[in-house]
């Protein structure tokens, strides 16, 4: 079916959206909304919402040595199912194996790749458990992040259901639910999905814009839906090549962001996931953008550039080096300032 033809669609419904990408993808298409086809320009030479969608080859072969189908070892930190467990002050649930887009760049395919067990595509009741039991023990885990897949493709009464449970433990403080959903599926974020996630005090939700192309009215319409209600929204970027990787992008998208109250939180090197070689810009080239980002957004609108070290080793926040030896410092225009209050003795 060509872009012309999902415009046409006509799907509002935002189950009727999810059933359609289903079908189209077991037809062997895209795997992707009809809303957010919608977006796409075939004219486009490396159309960044394309190049976000298409798998290398068919999607299941490792494209390189370097890559690996769980590149953060998470099923290795997984003390019971759908738990991940890597820092000592916060744990992550695999609500579900569903999303409302298959990205080609996803840290987590082999989890939507296990493919549509309906047994299994939900955490289970006995799953959420073992979960609580889990946390429940350990009193220095103060925040759960509800992920998958996408936790809000989910019914709102299973969602609520999730959430409830986690959010009455008594150490559980803080629950992030993240979700490509506001991007991609915008017309999810109903009313009755507001009220449920407002609902819940130290509830965020972190989302995933990548491209300015991305900000619609109705994806920024559905952050403002969540934020006017109380809930905070963050969000994180991958860093891609060939479809972000310039500082003009990027600036236009943090700062469009920030315009809407939502906090650019994360841009993040891409993984080393099955089929992600290919947007992998480097580290340098990640710095170099965010030193040109410098003087351009505010903190407000800058996000803490990192990667995710391989293995479950943990994030690392990265920063260009602005040191220039004997206590100076790289000005905005590039000169060399030195700064007073520098070393362990200032001198008399
Ligand atoms: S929405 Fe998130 S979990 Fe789902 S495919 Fe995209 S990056 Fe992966």
């Amino acid at each position: 079916m060509g872009i012309k033809d999902i415009k046409g669609t006509g799907i509002k419904d935002w189950r009727g959206q999810l059933d359609w990408m289903r079908r189209n993808a077991n037809a062997g298409g895209l795997a992707a909304t009809p809303y957010y086809l919608s977006l796409a320009n075939m004219n486009l030479d490396g159309d960044p919402i394309l190049a976000q969608l298409k798998m290398s080859g068919d999607g299941t072969a490792l494209g390189s040595e370097k890559e690996s189908s769980d590149p953060l070892g998470e099923d290795e930190q997984s003390p019971v199912p759908r738990l991940v467990h890597r820092y000592s002050d916060r744990a992550l649930l695999l609500a579900t194996n569903r999303c409302a887009v298959r990205c080609a760049f996803c840290l987590r395919g082999r989890i939507w790749r296990g493919g549509g067990d309906v047994s299994s595509w939900m955490v289970s009741e006995s799953e959420l458990d073992d979960i609580a039991k889990y946390l429940e023990k350990r009193r220095r885990i103060r925040e759960v992040l509800i992920s998958g897949g996408d936790p809000l493709v989910l019914e709102t009464s299973d969602l609520r259901r999730i959430i409830t449970r986690i959010s009455r433990l008594p150490n559980i403080r803080v629950i992030r639910v993240g979700s490509r959903v506001p991007v991609v599926l915008p017309s999810r974020v109903d009313a009755e999905l507001v009220d449920c996630l407002a609902s819940f005090p130290g509830l965020w939700l972190a989302t995933h814009f990548n491209h300015p192309r991305e900000l619609t009215k109705e994806a920024l319409g559905a952050c403002r839906a969540l934020v006017s209600r109380g809930v905070p929204v963050l969000n994180q970027t991958v860093l891609l090549k060939g479809v972000n990787d310039a500082p003009d992008t990027l600036e236009r998208l943090f700062a469009e962001l920030a315009a809407h109250r939502v906090k650019p939180h994360y841009l993040f090197h891409v993984d080393p996931a099955r089929g992600c070689a290919r947007f992998a810009t480097g580290v340098e080239r990640g710095l170099e953008i965010m030193k040109a980002l410098r003087g351009r957004l505010s903190s407000v609108a800058t996000p803490v550039f990192a990667i995710d070290l391989p293995g479950g080793g943990g994030k690392v926040p990265l920063l260009p080096d602005y040191s220039r030896g004997d206590g100076a410092f790289e000005a905005l225009d590039g000169a060399v300032i030195p700064y007073p209050f520098h070393g362990s003795c200032f001198g008399s």
